[in-house]
C-alpha cells in the first residue's frame, strides 16, 4: 500500500512539473498554433524517413524522394533501388526503402488505393492495433499520426525530447524512447501535447543541446536535475552528453 501511495505521490509530482515546464516553455516561446491536420501519408512517410538521422537529413531524403516520385503511387512500380538512391542522404536508406514499399503495398491491399484515411474513423487504440504490427511503424510514428495528421491528444518523443525529458527529471534516466511513448501519454498536462512537444524539441536545439548545453541561459535551470539551483553553473556530465 505505502508503495502505491509512493508511486501515486510520484506521478502527481511529476505531472506538477510537467504543467510548470510547460507554462515556462510557453512563457518564453508562445503558444504553437494547431494546423489543418496534415496529409497521413505524408506524415508516415517522413517519419520513417526521420529514423535514426536528423531533420535537415530527413528533409534531404524526402525532397529526394518526391523529385524522383512525385505520386505515392510511383514507389510502388519497379524495384526498391531507385528508391534507395533517391533517400540515400537520410541514412539507412535500404532498410527505409524496403519499409515504405511494403507499407504503401500494405494499404493499396487493403484500401484499393494508397490513402490512410481510413485512420479517421478509428480510435487511438484501433489504429496501434491496425497499423502498429507493421514493420517500420513504431511508437513514434503512431503518436505523430495521431497528433500532427488526425490532431489528437498523443506525443511522439525525439531525441531532443528525450533528452531533455531526462535532464529535467521527467523521463527516467536509462529509458528508451520506445517506452518514453508510454511514459509520457498520461503525464502531459490535457490539451498541451503539442505545445509541449513543439516547445521542448525548441529548447533542446536552442538551449539545451546535447552537447555543451547552453545552462547558464536556461529559464528551466530550476527544474534541471543536473543544475546546482543557485543559477550559475552546471556540470553535464560526458555520459548525459551521449544521450
Ligand atoms: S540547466 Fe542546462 S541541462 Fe538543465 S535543462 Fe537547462 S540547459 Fe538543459
Amino acid at each position: 500500500m505505502r508503495k502505491l501511495d509512493r508511486s501515486w505521490q510520484e506521478r502527481r509530482h511529476l505531472q506538477a512539473k510537467l504543467i510548470k515546464v510547460t507554462l515556462l516553455l510557453e512563457k518564453k516561446y508562445g503558444i504553437p498554433r494547431r494546423r489543418r491536420p496534415g496529409n497521413l501519408l505524408k506524415i508516415l512517410i517522413e517519419t520513417i524517413l526521420s529514423q535514426h538521422t536528423n531533420d535537415q537529413n530527413r528533409d534531404r531524403a524526402y525532397r529526394g524522394l518526391k523529385k524522383q516520385f512525385p505520386h505515392w503511387g510511383d514507389l510502388l512500380e519497379g524495384n526498391t533501388k531507385k528508391v534507395v538512391s533517391a533517400i540515400r542522404e537520410g541514412g539507412l536508406a535500404e532498410q527505409k526503402a524496403r519499409r515504405i514499399r511494403e507499407i504503401l503495398h500494405w494499404i493499396k491491399k487493403r484500401e484499393g488505393k494508397l490513402s490512410l484515411s481510413f485512420l479517421r474513423k478509428m480510435d487511438s487504440d484501433e489504429i496501434q492495433a491496425t497499423i502498429g504490427p507493421l514493420k517500420g511503424i513504431g511508437p513514434k510514428t503512431i503518436h505523430c499520426l495521431l497528433l500532427f495528421g488526425l490532431g489528437r491528444e498523443a506525443f511522439p518523443v525525439d531525441t531532443h525530447i528525450l533528452r531533455v525529458g531526462k535532464r529535467l527529471g521527467f523521463i527516467l534516466e536509462g529509458m528508451e524512447a520506445d517506452a518514453a511513448h508510454a511514459w509520457m501519454t498520461p503525464l502531459v498536462p490535457k490539451k498541451k501535447s503539442l505545445s509541449l512537444h513543439l516547445n521542448l524539441i525548441r529548447f533542446g536545439r536552442s538551449i539545451c543541446k546535447a552537447k555543451n548545453p547552453s545552462c547558464d541561459l536556461c529559464f528551466l535551470r530550476r527544474q534541471c536535475l543536473r543544475s546546482d539551483q543557485d543559477g550559475s553553473s552546471l556540470q553535464v556530465k560526458q555520459r548525459e552528453v551521449n544521450i
